[in-house]
This record gives C-alpha cells, structure tokens and sequence, in this order.
C-alpha cells in the first residue's frame, strides 16, 4: 500500500517564514489566520487525506466508476463516505463566503488542502474540487437569486458542481461549439446537445449535481462571441429551495481512461434540459473562464501533488530496497547490500524530484496569496499587482507544474525498477493519475501559447515587467549577502535569460507569429524556472534567517538550503538551453511540408 504524510511542516514554513501570513491581517479573513488555527486547520485537513482519502486510492482506481442501466452511476466503494467526511468537516467552504455558508478564510489555505486531497487521492478529490471552481463562477457572475438557491447547498456540500465545455468536435476551439439553449419564454431555456469528457458528470455523493454549461442561444453570432453559460441542475430546484423533478440531462457513458478511474468522466446528453443564463447572453466564455482558471490553478496543484506523493514512496522504497554497494565503500557492510539511496544516481533523482516539490509548493502558496489579495484587499494598486500576476502565473502553474509534475511520477517510478511496473505498489497509478493534469484545463501547449500571446503583451507588458522588477530587486537588495550568493547568481543568470527570450518575442514574433509559437513551450518552461529559481532565493533566505536563531531546527534549514543549491546547480542552468532553442525561430520546425512527416 502506498504511503502518504502531507507535508505541514513544509508549509507552516513557508507561511511562517517565507510569505508570512501575519503581514495580510488587514484582508478579511486573514485576522482569524492565526498560526495556531492554520496549523491545528492543516493537522485536521491532513489527517483526513492520511486516514481517509489515500487509503481508498488503489482501491478506487481498481474498482473504478460504474453506470448502472437508468443512467445514474455509482462510485468506487467507499468514496461516498469519505466525501461526505470532506463536506462534514467544512472543507468546501473553508475559504467561501460566510454568507453563504462558509468559513471566509483565506483562499491560500484551501489552495494548501488541494494540494494534501489531490496527492491522497486526485480521482476523489476531483469532485469537490470541480464544485469550488462551480461556486466562484456562480459567485461573480450569479444573479441573487441564483447565489441564494445553489451556493449555501454547494457549499455545505449537499450539492456538488460541474464545468461543461468540450463536444466531440471542439475541445481547444470552443468557437465551434453546437449544444443550443432555446428561450422557453419564462426567463429559463431549453438546452440541447452532447458533452463529452465531463468530469463528476454523475455520481452518488451528492442530492444534485449543478452543471454550469455552455451553450450558444439559437440566433448568437457564430464562434466564441456567440456562447452563454447556464446553470442547469440534475434535479430541479423548487422555489422553496426543496428538490423536485429531474431534469432532462443524464450521463449517457463513462469513458474508459488511462487513470484517475475513481473519477466519472462522463458523456452529457442535454435534451431539453431547463438552464438559466449566467452572467451576460453571449459572455459566457468570460464567465466560464472564472471556474476554468481556478481550475487552471487546481489542476497545477494536482500535477505537484503527484509529484509529491510519487516522491514520498520512492524514498520509503529507496531506503529499504537492497542492490549494489556505495561507490564509495559499503554503507551497511551487516546487509546483503546496501539501499539504493547510496547511489549518486538515484540521489540525483530524488533531489531534482525533491528540489521541484518545494519549489513548487511555494509557487502554490505565493499565487494563493496573490488571490486572497487580488480577491479581497481594498488597495487598488495592491490589487492591480496580484491580479496581474494571477494572470502571469496561471498558465505557468498549470503548464510547469503539470509537465514536471508527470515528469516527477515517472522518475520516482523508475526507483523501484520492474517493481513501479507492477499495479500493486501504487507507482503505476501515480503515472498515469499525473498524466492527464497536461491534458485537460486547456492542454499545455494552449497554456504556453496563453503565457506568450496573451499574458506577455497585456497592458503593455505591465505584470511582466513588474515581475522582473521585483525579481531584479530582490537580488539587488541581497548582493551583498554572502550566505546567499549560492542562490543569487544563478538567480540573476536566470532572469537574464528570461529577459532575453522575452525581448527576442518583442523583435521577432510580432512579424512572424510562429515564432511566438514554435518558442512558447519553452518560454513556458523558462518562465517555470527562474519563478521556482526565486520561490528558492527567498526559502533560502528565510532557512539562514531561521537558522541563526539556532532553535533546534538547523538541520531543518540545512536540508533546505542543501535542496536550494542542488535546484541552483542543477536545474536552473537549463535557462541557457531554452532560451538557445527560442531565439532559433520557427524555421526548422514549420519548413517540412505536410507530405513529409
Ligand atoms: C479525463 C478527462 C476529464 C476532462 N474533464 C473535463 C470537464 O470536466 N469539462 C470539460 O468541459 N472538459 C473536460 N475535459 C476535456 C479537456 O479539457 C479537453 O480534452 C482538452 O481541453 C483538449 O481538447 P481536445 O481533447 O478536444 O483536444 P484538441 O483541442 O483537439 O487538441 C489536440 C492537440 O492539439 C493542440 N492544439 C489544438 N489547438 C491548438 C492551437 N491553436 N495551437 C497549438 N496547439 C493546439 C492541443 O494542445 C492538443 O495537444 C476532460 C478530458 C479528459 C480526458
């Protein structure tokens, strides 16, 4: 059975030390984040993942989900109970609105928990997760009467949400999207057509299920400025808020996947179902794009949360599989031989999957903070900055975390050898759970084309430049710091490059946009680098800070700095190759004609 020990401490130090929360007490919410509350709140959301949640991931995956003959589906066993232990201990609404129902916290602390749910079980978590991202659309496009009839269910977690958007013919370009809503002449619409591909389509954990679809109102224009959003429930919804007839959708299969069996994948048939718009007629990507970049933002959570938990079994397995001796003399001379973890191979492999979980938790948690702000603080100019870089990060958490995070899942596999190709030890469901996060919420490649022809250029370049200002500062206020010249120089070097490759699109994308293109995967991923390069800057200078205070937890922060240097040495410096294969252009990579390939 694999293990799992979500990593509290971990966070506690980037909370405490690092981005310390007491500096946001004037946003609401973040009064009653105390230290002490955070940290009895993760011990509780942890142990709910250790005890509940990951025991039933092997299982779930073997098990699987199950259409029953009427349409409706059941899921792996026990998956209801440890969802409805989830809705019980307020999990769903830890950072909604207590008007509504929930606790108000601050967001960056439910961002933490996806990060514990998804690496105990991602097919599980996937259900509460998909209603989060369903309750913050409903939240700033809902009307009043919409908020008050779904959001106090959905939060208290009766009811659970979902996002509808891919047909068989159109996933990226959803311009060509067909399911249509015909007025019924009472204010709500009659909407039709097939979805494929929905994730919690159905399922026994919940009284309803609230499907926000996209549809297009008979007459809209053609392609994206024609496409509405609605919210159509599974069971309809009586005016006194009791459940009444069930609506004309219904889970028409589920698709048969490669993992994350534990979730319903689902294909939607509409046929006549009763909708009400959402936001604006014909805004409804604008709407939708709400919950799809939550969700953006949840699904990089999730490719770092399968890096992780691959990681925490590679190393159990590592320290106790016996082959081969040290390199350098045996290590356990009493053994047969020695643990694997002796060898400077499989050391590499873990550092560089170990440097990336901790780079990435404190990306996680950074942007988390950036939404509380850009959410909740009454500074414009505060908000502008956080918004900007919601904007920025989201495709670089999504895109980077994901890539690497399916990376990660299949280094940690290779540790156990022949071993993590065999179902039982949990590593192949690891690999194949990770691989669909580069897929959905927009394929990873649409998440680079977003970095570089939309994100870059907006407004200017403004949250672009404003992240190199704050990067450059950072090492300029910290250049005479010799503890920390192992983590700045690289750094600089890093963000040099960035630089580079960002002016390169300036000079020679604007003409030739396969440029932009052909570089954008890789610009991605530079971006990815120098981001987690300062996440590393700014642990290691908290770790030297916690470290003089000589406390008791200086083998804590050596550990930490150690992990910083190796992400230094060994990781940062691909910033030189990506920027290499950008400033090539499009050439090589467009000039084969079709024929060819
Ligand atoms: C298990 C699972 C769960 C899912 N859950 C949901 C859900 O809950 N709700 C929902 O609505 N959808 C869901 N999806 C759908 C998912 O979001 C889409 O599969 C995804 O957005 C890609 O669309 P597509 O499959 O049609 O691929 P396509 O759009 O056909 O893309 C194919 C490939 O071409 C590339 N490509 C396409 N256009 C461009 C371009 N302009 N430039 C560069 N490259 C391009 C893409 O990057 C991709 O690699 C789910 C899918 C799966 C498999």
């Amino acid at each position: 059975m694999p293990v799992y020990k979500a990593p509290v401490e971990d966070v506690m130090f980037l909370l405490n030390d690092v981005f310390p929360i007491e500096r946001y007490n004037n946003l609401p919410g973040f009064a009653d984040a105390t230290t002490d509350t955070v940290e009895a709140i993760l011990a509780e959301g942890a142990k709910l993942c250790e005890e509940v949640f990951a025991p039933l991931n092997l299982s779930g995956d073997q098990e699987g989900c199950t259409r029953n003959p009427d349409g409706t589906v059941t899921t792996p066993k026990g998956f209801r109970q440890a969802y409805e232990a989830y809705a019980a201990g307020g999990w769903m609404g830890l950072a909604a609105p207590e008007e509504f129902g929930g606790q108000g916290l601050p967001s960056v602390l439910n961002t933490i928990m996806q990060e514990f749910v998804s690496s105990s079980n991602l097919a599980l978590g996937m259900y509460p997760g998909l209603t989060q991202g369903a309750i913050a659309a409903l939240i700033e496009h809902g009307t009043e009467e919409q908020k008050r009839t779904y959001l106090p269910k959905m939060i208290e977690g009766t009811w659970t949400g979902t996002m509808n958007l891919t047909e068989p013919h159109c996933g990226t370009d959803l311009g060509m999207l067909k399911t249509k809503a015909v007025p019924n002449g009472d204010g709500s619409y009659a909407i039709s057509g097939t979805k494929i591909f929905i994730s919690a389509g159905d399922h026994d954990m919940a009284e309803n299920i609230v499907h926000l679809v996209l549809a297009r109102i008979e007459g809209a224009p053609a392609g994206t400025k024609g496409i509405s959003l609605f919210v159509v429930p599974k069971v309809l919804v009586n005016e006194d808020g009791s459940l009444g007839e069930r609506n004309g959708v219904s889970c028409g299969s589920l698709e048969h996947k490669m993992g994350i069996h534990g979730n319903a994948t689902c294909v939607m048939n509409y046929d006549g179902a009763k909708g009400w718009l959402v936001g604006q007629e014909n805004r409804g990507l604008n709407a939708m794009f709400v919950m799809m970049n939550e969700a953006r933002l949840a699904v990089g959570v999730q490719g770092l949360a399968q890096s992780e938990v691959a990681y925490q079994n590679a190393v159990a397995y590592a320290k106790d599989r016996l082959q081969g001796r040290s390199l350098t003399g045996a290590k356990f001379p009493d053994k047969p031989a020695d643990p694997i973890i002796v060898h400077p191979d499989v050391r590499r492999t873990l550092m560089s999957i170990k440097a990336f979980n901790e780079a990435g938790r404190a990306l996680i948690v950074w942007t988390g903070l950036n939404s509380d702000i850009a959410h909740r603080s009454s500074d414009d100019a505060q908000r502008q900055t956080a918004e900007d870089y919601m904007g920025l990060m989201t495709p670089v958490v999504k895109g980077v975390l994901t890539d690497l995070g399916f990376d990660n899942a299949v280094k940690a596999q290779q540790m156990f050898g022949g071993h993590g190709y065999i179902e039982e030890w949990g590593m192949s469901q690891f690999v194949r759970d990770a691989r669909i996060t580069q897929i959905y919420e927009g394929a990873n490649g649409i998440q680079a084309m977003d970095l570089v022809g939309r994100k870059l250029g907006k407004d200017g370049g403004r949250a672009v430049m404003t992240f190199f200002n704050e990067v450059g500062a950072f090492c300029q206020e910290n250049a005479g710091d010799e503890s920390l010249q192992s983590y700045i120089a690289p750094l600089q070097q890093g963000l040099g490059h960035l630089q580079q490759a960002t002016m390169w699109f300036m000079q020679n994308a604007m003409a030739k946009p396969d440029n932009a293109g052909a570089g954008a995967t890789d610009y991605m991923h530079l971006f990815g680098t120098v981001v987690m390069g300062y996440m590393w800057a700014k642990m290691a200078k908290a770790a030297q800070g916690r470290k003089a205070e000589g406390n008791g937890v200086a083998d804590r922060m050596d550990a930490k700095l150690l992990t910083g240097r190796f992400y230094m040495e060994r990781m940062m410096p691909e910033t030189a190759t990506r920027l290499a294969r950008i400033t090539t252009g499009a050439d090589t990579t467009m000039a084969l004609p079709m024929e060819a390939f």
